[in-house]
């Protein structure tokens, strides 16, 4: 029987079990050493080693930051957007509010968390023939958002065949 998109139903079953017999799942860890502050790093170059060494051709790529005062972000990693985001970072939560983290904790870093939790901590970018499907402009970029040098755990999982 012929589903909604015109393909038999027999077909459409090969074809899942398919991706499951091929499908894997690959886990690769990134550290990074921030100076704090909004400082930002691309690690397009670190998510492109990780998909290369998977050996997988299509698929989804995960980047997480396993961390509650940084955010992976995807944009364009330029001059002018280094030095406007973290303007716009300062805008959604400044660092000289009133918060009740810091007061209960006798911290410095709620707008940190503030602003981690509305950016998050990761991006899925789609892999095709082995390749990320980025645009032209688009880099993923990890946003420290601490106010002090940090070490950042990176998870890149690939999932795909
Ligand atoms: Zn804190």
């Amino acid at each position: 029987m012929a589903g909604p998109c015109g393909c038999g139903a027999g077909q459409e079953r090969l074809e899942h079990e398919g991706i499951r017999e091929t499908m894997t799942v690959h886990t690769q860890h990134v550290t990074i050493d921030t100076h704090g502050d909004n400082d930002m790093h691309d690690i397009t170059d670190e998510v492109r080693d990780a998909l290369q060494k998977s050996g997988c051709q299509h698929g989804l790529v995960n980047v997480f930051v396993r961390h509650t005062t940084a955010a992976i972000i995807i944009g364009e990693y330029e001059p002018g957007l280094i030095h406007d985001i973290p303007i716009a970072v300062d805008n959604i939560a400044p660092a000289s509010g009133n918060y009740r983290h810091n007061a209960l904790n006798h911290d410095d870093n709620a707008h940190s968390h503030l602003v981690g939790s509305i950016m998050g901590p990761s991006e899925t970018v789609p892999f095709s023939n082995g390749k990320l499907m980025l645009g032209t402009w688009q880099q993923v970029i990890l946003l420290e958002l601490d106010t002090h040098p940090r070490r950042r755990d990176i998870v890149i999982q690939i999932t795909g065949e």
